[in-house]
């Protein structure tokens, strides 16, 4: 397990791979356009050119790019339907020409047609985001928090998005949200649960990534909150026994916890604390 976390790309995307360094990350995720909205910047030869030999110097061969918060495969409204087929499409290209392993998205609300319709047409606008597509980026969908109508959530879900879309799609597993869903991770036996549950409904072949995030809130608070690692409702025990969970010794953990107002990035921490547990 490499792990990282999700980098600024303030600047240009040749600036992401020091940022990533300086945490101490092993592999990095971020943002390849503004996630409010908007035309993506161009990227051009050399600045792709610019970013590789960035990740080279920092010896990081491992970075996803996260979609934009927007999508939502799930709207009634076909403007941010066709939107969110199309941005994803364009990400998954972006991420081939800059060399990244995968695209991760959410998938949107329920709140507009309700769960099964929504269901229906989020398979109907993956399969036409990966129409087509020839790239060597995958698309992974992202386990939800299940706050308000999010869909996601459930891993019987993410099963049944998963057996009628195309094979290369994957998971990327978020601790927290997966905890605020109900998923308990707190100690080594509620995480080989979790993954057994996991791997019964979904199948762990189909895992690929992990975003390891504490939850500022309970078991099953279907609230999306993150947390530094360890300080939440996870705690350090259900982080240690991810770490060092056999089944998971390939799949990569990248945090999504805020910077802090610290002298020190708050996520240098993390990253250790991780570390330190993969180790021990
Ligand atoms: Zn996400
Ligand atoms: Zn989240």
């Amino acid at each position: 397990m490499k792990f990282g976390a999700h980098v600024s790309i303030a600047g240009g995307i040749d600036q992401a791979p020091a940022r990533a360094h300086i945490l101490g990350c092993e592999c990095f995720q971020i943002f390849s356009r503004s996630p409010r909205g908007g035309q993506p910047l161009a990227l051009t030869a050399k600045l792709i050119k610019q970013f590789k030999a960035e990740c080279k110097k920092y010896k990081l061969t491992a970075y996803y790019i996260h979609t934009p918060y927007f999508i939502n495969y799930g709207s009634n409204n076909q403007r941010i339907y066709h939107g969110s087929v199309s941005v994803v499409r364009q990400e998954l290209e972006r991420g081939t020409q800059i060399g990244a392993q995968y695209v991760i998205t959410h998938l949107g609300s329920a709140k507009d047609l309700g769960l099964e319709k929504t269901l229906t047409q989020t398979i109907k606008g993956i399969n036409k985001t990966l129409a087509g597509y020839k790239g060597k980026t995958k698309l992974l969908i992202e386990t939800a928090a299940g706050a308000g109508k999010i869909i996601g959530d459930s891993f019987g879900d993410v099963a049944h998005i998963l057996k009628n879309t195309p094979r290369s799609v994957g998971v990327c597993f978020d601790t927290a949200h997966a905890f605020a869903s109900g998923y308990d991770l707190r100690i080594a036996a509620s995480v080989k649960k979790t993954l057994a549950e996991f791997d019964q409904t979904i199948g762990l072949a189909k895992l690929k990534l992990l975003h390891g995030n504490d939850s500022q809130v309970d078991l099953n608070a279907r609230i999306d909150r993150h947390e530094h690692v360890g300080k939440g409702k996870i705690g350090r025990a259900g982080f240690a026994a991810i770490t060092k969970n056999s089944k998971l010794r390939e799949i990569n953990m990248i945090v999504e916890t805020p910077a802090g107002e610290g002298k020190v990035d708050s996520r240098i921490k993390d990253i250790k604390l991780l570390k330190g547990w993969r180790k021990g």
